[in-house]
């Protein structure tokens, strides 16, 4: 074993090491011809603005995941005048995207070398069937320690429950000893703040860290990891 920093990598999945807008576009070109909707690039993006905000809503606790998940798409059919079940366009879309399992390039590898280092729990705000239907069909499935999914802890991130959970996995209870790594400082940045775990953020677009939370490490690509977990790279 190389000599090691943390003990355990919490790594978030969407944007960090799925490509989630290559995903959510195949899943909802899927979902919407039964649901009888045209699935035009306009559409996606009215789609994906009500999606958006209605996660930001659960990270603040304003609605749960079971009302998320139907309630995207009663807003988005009420937003394009289309009559029909919502919960059945929502049940074909969750199907789709859990077949979607789309590599962010290099993240395979990455995780490969990392978990030669360290357990890497994945820590995910998403539904269960997608996340877990997704891992199934991913190389990843054989490099993780576990995962957790905020629709099975009744939680999301940025609350610290989630990442305590990640530690759990892997055996570790000193948060000092685990490293969150992602791409969204509203959930993976600030529930490492709420943790009290070292953060390191996933940038790949630098874009500012507006609300001015802790960020230890600031990456532009996923190789950067590998320096810091051996301890290489201290900060920055
Ligand atoms: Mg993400």
């Amino acid at each position: 074993m190389p000599k090691r920093r943390y003990d355990v990598l919490l790594c978030d999945a969407d944007n960090t090491l799925f490509d989630f807008s290559a995903a959510e576009a195949n899943a909802f070109a899927i979902a919407c011809a039964p649901a009888g909707v045209k699935s035009t690039p306009e559409n996606l993006a009215l789609y994906s603005r009500i999606n958006d905000a209605l996660w930001k809503r659960l990270e603040r606790g304003e609605v749960t995941q079971a009302e998320l998940r139907v309630r995207r798409f009663e807003q988005f059919m009420d937003a394009v005048g289309a009559t029909g079940d919502a919960r059945s366009f929502a049940d074909h879309y969750a199907d789709a995207l859990a077949a979607q399992a789309v590599p962010l390039p290099g993240a395979i590898e990455a995780v490969a070398r990392w978990r030669r280092v360290l357990p890497v729990v994945i820590v995910t705000n998403g539904i269960s069937a997608t996340q877990r239907g997704r891992m199934a069909r991913s190389p990843l499935r054989e490099m993780i320690a576990g995962m957790v999914v905020s629709e099975e802890v009744g939680a999301a991130k940025p609350d610290p429950k989630m990442l305590r959970l990640g530690m759990e996995i892997a055996g570790v209870q000193d948060p000092g000893r685990a490293l969150m790594l992602g791409d969204s400082l509203s959930s993976d940045i600030a529930g490492a703040a709420n943790a009290g775990v070292d953060a390191c953020w996933y940038n790949p677009r630098g874009e500012r860290n507006a609300p001015g939370l802790p960020v230890r490490y600031e990456i532009r690509s996923l190789d950067e990891v590998d320096a810091i977990l051996t301890g290489e790279r201290e900060e920055g």
